[in-house]
């Protein structure tokens, strides 16, 4: 391929939900183009990639084109618990420590992309960072290359971060609703949706004084990818494009291709076995264990119930939910970790659940509880998973409406609040049951909010129906059918093109 004596180096932030969509677009970049991709992170991540690499088959002839390289990175000089480099079980003051630490890796970076341009005879075709490493665009430019900002989640999401940081301080109008610059008037936020360190944010916080500027630097790039589909979002596709005044490739959804294959959808009721090797943990339960399970129940009765790979919920909140879910009926799957509080690695206890539940859903075959992780893809994948409860993570979220699932919101951190709304305001694909840590919930409540999504007519059937719909759009927008293309598809054609034209001309 033309394409291939060029070469891109990615800058992923230090955290897994961002590694895994960078890793999904390596791969891309790599098998169409065959561009040679450097992933630059610190070694603990490093190590997640390799590992990632290794167990994904799919991707082994490309490894070698695909190389991974550390930057050193001390935790402990930062105040960070050693050996931490990710945000999960931090508590929330330490990661705006991890964040300020991160910018600690432009000096290394900057020579390691200066080594690359004196080995490959030129600078990399571009470099292609994250939203919270804005600093790369200075990299880029001292290296004569481009930057690329690459945001791992949607649109409306990013364009919701994007305006909230540009509009400090929120707190001072004293509402708690409030419309955000560039939405609708009619599309309000609630105070309770902002990230928790935004709510108090002022432009003088530790917060503000790292993202403030590394989303200035952000806005200098040669153009943003966005892990999302054109079609499917439309508002906050508009206003991103608004606010960046960039070009915005929209290439998504990032997830394993084989959930995206026409066969793979329980939309079409093919009811496709879908088993993938496993990039991340331990399984709790065997991905054939929960496709037996599943196997058990009719087509779409089942409801998967998970909160990501970092959060969980209170005690309170998790026997309430516990409590709802046997009164509903309805079969399930719930992958489930210690209480917020507690070691979310350590021992699950029986009795933060109500007494006897394991015993009692596993007799009737109601529930399948599956401890640490869970194999989701294959569970979304299989025909009677139903609908999906969720964090409103962003893979989540593709992985579940891919699948064309409906979801049942409960967003508790990070942009989750923004994609929530975004589900239930603009695609009419969920129901919010509640938000945060600090809501109260009943079991009443959650029996009503499932049966509502579950049970045959009414509002559950709209949704349904516009998650199917939904799913369509994206599983088209990755399809090329000769000459036509899907509109992700044609986006990664189209910023190929784009870097080329740095170079003089489109090469391809
Ligand atoms: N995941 C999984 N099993 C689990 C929990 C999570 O496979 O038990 C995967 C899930 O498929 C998704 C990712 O972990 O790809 C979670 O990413 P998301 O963006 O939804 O949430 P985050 O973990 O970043 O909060």
């Amino acid at each position: 391929m033309e394409g291939s004596k060029e070469h891109i180096v990615m800058l992923p932030f230090m955290a897994q939900g961002h590694l895994i969509p960078f890793l999904g677009l390596a791969k891309q970049l790599q098998q169409r183009f065959g561009f040679t991709i450097t992933i630059v992170s610190t070694p603990l991540n490093v190590q997640y990639l390799r590992t990632a690499m290794a167990k994904d088959s799919t991707a082994s002839s490309q490894n070698s084109q695909i190389h991974l390289m550390e930057l050193p990175f001390n935790s402990s000089d930062h105040g960070l618990p050693p050996n931490t480099e990710n945000t999960e079980a931090l508590p929330l003051s330490q990661v705006v420590n991890l964040f300020q630490a991160s910018t600690a890796l432009e000096a290394p970076f900057r020579s390691l992309v200066s080594d690359i341009t004196v080995k490959d005879g030129q600078p990399p075709l571009c470099i292609i960072s994250d939203v919270f490493t804005g600093w790369a665009n200075d990299v880029a430019k001292s290296c004569g290359t481009v930057n690329v900002t690459f945001t791992t989640g949607g649109a409306y999401g990013s364009a919701a971060y994007v305006s909230l940081w540009q509009h400090l301080p929120h707190r001072l109008t004293g509402e708690q609703e409030f419309c955000l610059p560039g939405f609708p008037d009619s599309c309000r936020f609630h105070i309770s949706q902002l990230h928790q360190f935004l709510r108090n944010a002022d432009g003088t916080d530790p917060w503000s004084r790292f993202f403030q500027p590394q989303l200035s630097l952000s806005l200098g790039s040669f153009g943003w990818l966005c892990n999302t589909v054109a079609e499917i979002e439309p508002l906050g596709l508009d206003v991103l494009r608004k606010y960046t005044r960039l070009p915005i490739w929209c290439i998504g959804p990032l997830i394993p291709p084989r959930m995206l294959s026409t066969e793979s959808s329980s939309g079409s009721g093919s009811g496709s076995r879908i088993i993938g090797k496993h990039t991340g943990r331990e399984p709790g339960v065997s991905p054939e264990k929960c496709l037996e399970w599943l196997d058990m129940h009719s087509e779409k009765s089942v409801l998967y119930i998970s909160f990501g790979s970092q959060n969980s919920i209170t005690t309170s909140q998790m026997m309430a939910l516990a409590m709802g879910l046997e009164d509903s009926g309805k079969p399930f799957i719930w992958a489930i970790r210690p209480p917020v509080a507690n070691n979310q690695r350590g021992e699950f206890k029986a009795e933060w659940l109500p007494q006897g539940f394991e015993e009692r859903m596993t007799q009737t075959k109601q529930g399948l509880v599956v401890h640490k992780w869970a194999p989701q893809l294959e569970i979304l994948c299989h025909k009677s998973t139903g609908a999906f409860l969720s964090h409103c993570g962003w893979n989540s979220i593709m992985e579940s409406l891919s699948q064309g699932l409906p979801i049942i919101g409960w967003p508790l951190a990070a942009e989750q609040g923004y994609n929530s709304k975004m589900l239930m305001e603009e695609m009419g694909v969920s129901i919010e049951l509640t938000r945060g840590l600090q809501s109260i919930i009943t079991k009443e409540e959650v029996k009503r909010v499932i049966e509502t999504v579950m049970d045959k007519g009414g509002k559950g059937e709209e949704m349904k129906k516009k998650a199917a719909e939904i799913g369509e759009l994206i599983r088209a927008s990755v399809k090329k059918d000769g000459s036509i293309k899907g509109s992700s598809f044609k986006a990664i054609d189209d910023f190929v093109s784009a870097l080329f034209s740095t170079r003089g001309g489109v090469n391809f």
